[in-house]
């Protein structure tokens, strides 16, 4: 067993670490501040080769792995974690899906452009009466002579209200059933189909720098053509996507913790309070050091994770374990983080009550955490 990175995968962290520290971490507070989307730093990720990590060159990508997509995920997270859930549902979901389930011109005419990062992408599974009870979808999808034609909405989705993104691949049902679920399958939608609309723009907690909206299709009309893979299996191909989605939200949860212990270290040591540095109370020590115990864990579970993926061996567990844990002790690390700032924590000029804002989110999207132990007690066999 080696637990060294190799050489390809230290150098994607250092390459993203100092961009995260040098570019995206300046801008943070002023996204969450104006909401205004950062298209200069999204830009700048797209030439650094981000979107396309695990991606093979013939389609834009730079054949990497998932290894070094989730190390790139944790550093851009801890700059700023709404630019971590653009690389996670661009990339892992999204471009994933083209990847593995598209034919060779969906590939051409979708994949590239989003593995350069010219384009982002967005997914849609999520409905109002159809969050953790996915399969409950009831978007549907007609077949027509020159196409589909769809009628539903979607809620809460990353990433479709930036100008640059161009597509959302959805789940719809084109076959009713008269008892269950109804055939689901899986859709690619261009932005400027007929008939697709954004709604509203959803006002959040935080994660203001994600652009979260809902969306509309009536009677929208797009190609026989956008189709894509199995139309028996929609959702089972989505579902496989979005396991290694929970990976992301892992190592961005890893990205929300290291930043909170960065920032707590530093005002330990600066903060002064009955004539000594709260650093020099064991109080205060024992929160940072048992940060760092469950950072260091949640980091080797994604990892592991994520490697396992790159084998081609089965990670539901590992996924489920590193998305549970991560996320847990990222919303407590942003906790301990503000408490450890005393009131200075809650003000919103300090990073950490932002870190606050945004960790909560980490244990709902892309299978709460009690979707999580459904799933990890089903690998129990219960
Ligand atoms: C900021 C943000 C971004 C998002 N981005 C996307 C996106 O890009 N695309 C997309 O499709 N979706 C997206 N989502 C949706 C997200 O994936 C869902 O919110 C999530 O899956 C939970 O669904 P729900 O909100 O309907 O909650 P519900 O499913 O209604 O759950 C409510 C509560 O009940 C619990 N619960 C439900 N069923 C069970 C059960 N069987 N046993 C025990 N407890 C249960 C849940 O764990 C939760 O605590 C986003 C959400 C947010 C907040």
């Amino acid at each position: 067993m080696n637990f060294d990175l190799k050489e390809e995968h230290g150098m994607i962290r250092d390459m993203c670490r100092d961009f995260s520290r040098e570019v995206i971490a300046p801008r943070a507070e002023e996204i969450e501040r104006t909401w205004e989307y950062p298209y200069d730093i999204i830009a700048q990720m797209a030439d650094l080769g981000m979107m396309g990590i695990p991606i093979e060159a013939e389609y834009g990508g730079s054949g990497g792995d998932w290894v070094g997509m989730h190390l790139c995920i944790e550093e851009v997270s801890r700059g700023d974690v709404t630019l971590g859930a653009l690389l996670d549902v661009t990339t892992s979901v999204v471009a994933q899906e083209l990847d593995v389930f598209g034919t060779e011109e969906q590939k051409e005419k979708w994949l590239i452009p989003i593995a350069r990062g010219e384009k982002i992408g967005a997914f849609g599974l999520t409905e109002p009466d159809a969050g953790s009870d996915a399969g409950s979808v009831r978007t549907s999808a007609v077949a027509e002579a020159d196409g589909w034609v769809i009628n539903g909405t979607k809620q809460f989705i990353t990433n479709i209200g930036l100008d640059n993104a161009s597509l959302i691949v959805i789940t719809a049902v084109t076959k009713k059933a008269r008892k269950g679920r109804g055939r689901i399958s899986t859709f690619i939608v261009p932005k400027d189909s007929p008939g697709f609309s954004l709604g509203k723009r959803y006002e959040k907690l935080g994660w203001h720098g994600a652009a979260t909206h809902e969306v509309i299709f009536d009677d929208c009309r797009i190609p026989r053509d956008n189709l894509l893979g199995d139309p028996a299996k929609g959702f089972a191909q989505h579902l496989a996507v979005l396991q290694t989605g929970r990976i992301s939200i892992a190592a961005m949860s890893v990205g929300v913790a290291q930043a909170c212990l960065d920032e707590s270290l530093r005002y330990a040591k600066e903060r002064v309070q009955f004539g000594k540095p709260i650093g020099s109370f064991q109080a205060v020590q024992f929160k940072l050091a048992d940060l760092s115990v469950a950072i260091e864990l949640a980091r080797n579970q994604y990892l592991k994770a994520a490697w396992l993926k790159d084998q081609g061996r089965k990670h539901t567990f590992e996924a489920a374990t590193a998305k549970l844990f991560a996320s847990e002790m990222a919303e407590k690390a942003a906790s301990d983080a503000v408490q450890i700032h005393g009131g200075y924590g809650y003000m919103a000029e300090y990073p950490v009550s932002r870190y606050y804002k945004a960790a909560k989110v980490l244990q709902i999207v892309e299978g709460t955490s009690e979707v999580m132990r459904i799933v990890l007690s089903r690998e129990l066999g219960l």
